[in-house]
């Protein structure tokens, strides 16, 4: 039984899920104690137990002290098994993080899924939809699986009430160098809303514009949803490579200006683009699993993000499989040591 420190490292529900996807695929039970300790309000929330409800659902596995609010859960892994799914979070809680709980498991089962997922898909420190579909899946599929995603509806904070459809197709994962992002492509900022107003999204390009000031115009866009999927706003700045499409958002919260937000991002993006590196700091942490089951594989960074790092010693607890990370000037590199 491995034990786990949930206030370790980043100390957040990151460490649930990767624990859960990695007992499924080593077959290893664990013990998680302090879940969420590094948060303000430790425990665990929502959208987490609905990540390991579904992780014992398609594992067969048993889960006691699953509980909203609970510090703690032993976790005992069964057998994955492929197959339709419907996984519904109940709040905002994010469909992409309960995605992220599955995807790998389900990648190395020996048949096709499809899973349908209702929640959040656009809400605070989780991967909006686009950057699942745009920003990681064509990493994924470049590894052997096909996987594709489709949002049927979008779910903001605090109503959720999206919903994401996913395929599946396993095959087995090969090792990707993911060093060179290739020709910059087209680039994109879109500010959606629902049931605000409408020049919430006005607001949020401008201030972009300001920032990103070679862009050429028509690449900022606004996008009205239908008010009865909101009340919501998301900002999502996109730009494209060759190899690689990064996808930086931001999401409207109450108290806190619109401009303000859409300035956070578009520097993001900027920084992104300026440094050259091919992930970001989302899509790092969530290559180090596949690219780890893959045994092999290689890619440039941002700054390596402390939800990496948690990620890579929890990788190398239930798998052996070691990592490696190099840093020269500003450039960062990753590199699987089978
Ligand atoms: P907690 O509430 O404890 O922080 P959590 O389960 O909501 O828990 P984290 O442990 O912080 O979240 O993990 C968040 C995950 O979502 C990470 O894998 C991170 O890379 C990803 N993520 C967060 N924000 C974004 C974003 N804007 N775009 C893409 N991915 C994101």
């Amino acid at each position: 039984m491995i034990i786990i420190d949930g206030s370790e490292g980043e100390g957040g529900g990151q460490v649930l899920r990767y624990a859960c996807a990695l007992a499924l695929l080593t077959g290893q039970p664990f013990k998680i104690e302090n879940i969420r300790g590094g948060r303000e309000k430790p425990g665990l929330m929502r959208q987490h137990v609905t990540a390991i409800e579904a992780a014992c659902v398609i594992g067969g596995a048993e889960c006691s002290g699953l509980a909203v609010g609970s510090n703690s859960i032993s976790f005992r892994p069964g057998r994955i098994t492929p197959g339709s799914y419907h996984f519904a979070v109940g709040t905002a809680g994010s469909t992409g993080l309960v995605l992220q709980t599955v995807l790998v498991p389900l990648m190395m089962a020996d048949a096709p899924s499809h899973l349908v997922i209702e929640g959040g898909t656009h809400a605070m420190a989780a991967p909006p939809f686009e950057f699942i579909e745009r920003t990681l899946l064509p990493v994924i599929n470049r590894m052997g699986p096909t996987v594709s995603a489709r949002l049927v509806r979008h779910g903001f904070y605090p109503r959720g009430g999206g919903r994401i459809e996913i395929d599946i197709v396993p095959a087995p994962l090969r090792p990707v160098e993911c060093i060179e992002r290739g020709a910059a492509g087209p680039v994109q900022a879109t500010a959606i809303v629902a049931g605000v107003p409408f020049d919430i999204a006005d607001r949020e390009l401008t201030a972009a514009r300001k920032v990103l000031v070679d862009w050429p115009a028509e690449a900022f866009a606004p996008r009205q949803l239908p008010a009865d999927q909101g009340p919501g706003n998301a900002l999502l700045i996109e730009a494209r490579f060759d190899h690689v499409t990064e996808v930086m958002s931001a999401f409207g919260k109450l108290g806190v200006p619109a401009e303000r937000l859409a300035t956070t991002a578009a520097k993001r993006l900027a920084g992104y683009v300026a440094s050259g590196a091919f992930a970001g700091p989302y899509l790092q942490d969530q290559l180090l699993l596949p690219l780890a089951l893959a045994r092999g594989g290689v890619f440039t960074a941002v700054k390596i993000s402390e939800h990496s790092r948690t990620a890579m010693s929890l990788i190398e607890r239930f798998t052996g499989t070691r990592f490696r990370t190099s840093t020269n000037g500003d450039s960062n590199l990753v590199e699987v040591i089978a």
